[in-house]
């Protein structure tokens, strides 16, 4: 079981498989308040950064679940890396359906709501996790302004323009599902070039590497046409933020 392997490629060197930034997870972690001993469930937590240096900053415990092998593995790493190995467990496996035995204090899914077919969907899903009184993280983008175009949708990587909501929309979204808004932390352009951008520089070392391998012809082309349009249309159109809700 893994994710598409031009993902385990292009990211492999990411420790934040999204355009939020180490300082924009600590910002986080702080908003939330978090106390030493909080249960945290992550669904698609990636290489675990969330869960590893909130173990190691404010004292939680916790578990992810993520699909990619490549992912997993770094997150195991990175656990033992900062000395909380014992603190978090790393689960690989789908997250689709995931509900954890004890329920926890924070249940997140941080960029990864199409595991149960969006936000409305992933928000139930983490609720069945959640204590009473418990908070719900979900990482989701948004238009920082509407695409004059569904050509211009499609150059962010959107389907179409119906894909996402503008901010205020989004966040009247969670209140429409009957959560209450607790918190936000936004992702800037910065932030956006940390995530988009790392991949030039590994795409270009794995191709150096990996000059005869079946997906090398992809990996070119990426690299090859990424950074204009990224610059065109992700960087202007789309923003990115990880929304805190609780269930009235
Ligand atoms: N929350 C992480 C990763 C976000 S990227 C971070 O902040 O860094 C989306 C993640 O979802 C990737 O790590 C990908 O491997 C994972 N993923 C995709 N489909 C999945 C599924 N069905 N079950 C579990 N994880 C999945």
């Amino acid at each position: 079981m893994d994710i598409p392997r031009i993902f385990n490629i292009t990211e492999s060197a990411h420790r934040i498989h999204n355009p939020f930034t180490p300082e924009k997870f600590a910002v986080l972690g702080a908003a939330l308040r978090l106390k030493t001993g909080t249960k945290i469930l992550d669904l698609g937590c990636g290489s675990g950064e969330m869960l590893c240096t909130w173990a190691r900053d404010y004292g939680i415990t916790g578990t992810g679940v993520d699909m990619s092998s490549v992912f997993s593995k770094q997150a195991e790493l990175r656990a033992e890396e900062l000395g909380v190995a014992g603190k978090v467990k790393f689960i690989h496996g789908d997250a689709a359906g995931y509900v954890s035995d004890e329920k926890v204090g924070v249940a997140a899914c941080v960029g990864a709501t199409w595991i149960a077919g969006g936000v409305a969907g992933t928000a139930k899903l983490l609720e069945r996790s959640l204590r009473k009184g418990g908070i719900i993280l979900i990482g989701e983008p948004y238009w920082r302004q509407i695409p004059p175009t569904e050509e211009v949708a499609k150059g962010c990587l959107a389907h179409s323009i119906s894909d996402f909501l503008i901010l205020p929309k989004l966040v009247a979204s969670f209140a429409n599902l009957g959560y209450d808004v607790v918190e936000m932390v936004l992702a800037d352009q910065d932030g956006w070039d940390r995530y988009e951008a790392a991949k030039w520089l590994t795409m270009r070392r794995w191709l150096e590497e990996n000059p005869n391998d079946e997906l090398a012809k992809d990996v070119r082309a990426q690299l090859t046409s990424e950074p204009e349009r990224y610059a065109s249309y992700t960087r202007e159109y789309l923003g990115w933020g990880v929304f805190a809700i609780m269930p009235r």
